[in-house]
C-alpha cells in the first residue's frame, strides 16, 4: 500500500482492513449485550456510514431495524459549522431504543442537531455509536456510549469517508500525508556521472529518478512530437526551451504521485526552470531538500565524455566541439543554479572523482543528514 492522491492531497495508509474489522465486530458486540432484550432501530448518518452500517449489521446477532437519514456538514477538509437540513426518518419512533451509527465524530456539530430531532421523537433510548471519535476537537458535552476508536485530528478518508466526494470506496483508512517527500537535484556538468549515481540512489532510497536528458532522448527515438522539437537543440548540445522542458518535467512528476521522492537528473538546468520547479512542488506541499552537485575537472569530463560517445551513439558525446559547448552552456547558464540553491541552504558539493562506491557513499552521507 502506499501514498493515494485525491484531488489535490495526498494521503498514506493509517487504519488497514483487519483492524477495522475488529473494530466493528467489538462494537456490534457490545451494542448487542446492550440491546439483546429488543429490536433497536439503527440509523445511520449518510453518506459517510454506509461501509460501517453495512459491516455492523452484518455481525450483529440479534433482531434490530435499519434505516438511514441524511445530513451534510462537511465542505473540504474542515467543519463548516452549517448543518443541513435531516432527511430520511419516516418511521414512528415513539417507544423505541435507537443507535445512531457514525462513522467519524469531530467537534460533534452535526450530532448535537441529530441528536436533538431524536430527542423530540418520545424515544424509549437514545445512544450513540461512531466508529471513528476525535477527542481532541469534539466540544459537545453529549454521552457517546460506543466508540470504536479514538483517533488524534487528522483528516481521513476511506471505508465510506470522502474527501470532497472522493475516496468513499477504499476499504482501508487512509490519512492525510504530513509525509513529505525526499526531492534531490542531482548536479554537475555532463559526464560527472549523474545518471550512474541516480541509478543506485534510487534504489537505495526508493526515489523516482527523472533524467530530461533522458525523456528527450525516449521522445527521439519514438519520433514524438516532443522529440522532433527537441532533436535539433540537443544534437548541437544547446537547452531545450524552457517552456517545453518545464512541461515534460511536470507530466513526468505527475506520472508518480505516489514516489517518496525525486532525483532530478539534468533538471533544472536553468533559474526559471529551478523557479517553476518550486512553485510546482510547492502546490504539493513539497520542496527540493538538497542539490547535490558533483565536482569533476573538466578535462577528467571530457575523456569520460569521448569514451561514452564511442558506445551511447549519442551525437553530442562524439565531437569535442560540442561537449564544450555542453560545458559552456553549463558553465553560463546551469553553474548559477548552484547560487540559487546554496541561498536557501541547500547547496551541497560531493566529489565526483573515485570509484562509483566512494561517490555513492559520498552522496548518501549527505542524503541521511537531510
Ligand atoms: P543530458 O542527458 O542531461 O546531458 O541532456 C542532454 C541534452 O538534453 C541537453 O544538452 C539538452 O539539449 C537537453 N536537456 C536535458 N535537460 C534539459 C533541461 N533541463 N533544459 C533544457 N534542455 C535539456
Amino acid at each position: 500500500m502506499s501514498t493515494i492522491k485525491l484531488h489535490d492531497k495526498y494521503f498514506e495508509p493509517y487504519i488497514d482492513q483487519g483492524k477495522i474489522d475488529l473494530i466493528v465486530k467489538t462494537l456490534a458486540n457490545q451494542i448487542a449485550e446492550d440491546c439483546k432484550d429488543e429490536t433497536p432501530i439503527f440509523i445511520g448518518i449518510l453518506n459517510g456510514c454506509f461501509m460501517f452500517v453495512s459491516d455492523l449489521i452484518r455481525l450483529y446477532p440479534y433482531s434490530c431495524e435499519v434505516s438511514f437519514v441524511k445530513l451534510a456538514s462537511y465542505q473540504g477538509t474542515e467543519t463548516t459549522g452549517i448543518v443541513n437540513e435531516l432527511v430520511g426518518i419516516n418511521e414512528d419512533l415513539t417507544g423505541r431504543t435507537i443507535v445512531i451509527l457514525e462513522d467519524i465524530i469531530d467537534t460533534g456539530g452535526t450530532l448535537q442537531k441529530i441528536y436533538d430531532i431524536f430527542k423530540n421523537k418520545n424515544v424509549k433510548k437514545l445512544k450513540i455509536a461512531t466508529l471513528f471519535f476525535k477527542p481532541d476537537v469534539f466540544k459537545k458535552e453529549l454521552p457517546i456510549d460506543y466508540i470504536g476508536l479514538s483517533i488524534p485530528d487528522e483528516f481521513i478518508v476511506g471505508y465510506g469517508l470522502d474527501y470532497n466526494d472522493l475516496g468513499r470506496n477504499i476499504n482501508s483508512i487512509y490519512k492525510i500525508t504530513t509525509h513529505k517527500m525526499t526531492n534531490i537535484v542531482l548536479f554537475g556538468p555532463p559526464g560527472a556521472g549523474k545518471g550512474t549515481q541516480a541509478d543506485l540512489l534510487k534504489e537505495k532510497y526508493n526515489l523516482v529518478h527523472i533524467s530530461t536528458g533522458d525523456v528527450f532522448r525516449f521522445n527521439i527515438k519514438n519520433k514524438t512530437e516532443l522529440g522532433l522539437l527537441a532533436k535539433s537543440y540537443m544534437d548541437h548540445g544547446n537547452l531545450v526551451p524552457d517552456e517545453v522542458t518545464i512541461n515534460m518535467l511536470k507530466a513526468e512528476v505527475e506520472k508518480n504521485t505516489d514516489a517518496n521522492g525525486f532525483i532530478f537528473d539534468g533538471f533544472p538546468r536553468t533559474t526559471s526552470q529551478a523557479e517553476a520547479l518550486d512553485a510546482f512542488l510547492s502546490e504539493k506541499g513539497e520542496t527540493i531538500n538538497a542539490m547535490i552537485a558533483l565536482e569533476v575537472p573538466e578535462d577528467t569530463l571530457v575523456e569520460r565524455l569521448l569514451e561514452r560517445g564511442k558506445t551511447s551513439g549519442r551525437p553530442d558525446d562524439q565531437d569535442e566541439s560540442k561537449i564544450r559547448n555542453r560545458f559552456n552552456e553549463y558553465n553560463t547558464k546551469t553553474s548559477i543554479l548552484k547560487d540559487f540553491y546554496a541561498k536557501q541552504n541547500k547547496y551541497f558539493g560531493a566529489n565526483g572523482v573515485g570509484s562509483i562506491n566512494d561517490i555513492t557513499n559520498r552522496i548518501s552521507t549527505i542524503i541521511d543528514t537531510l
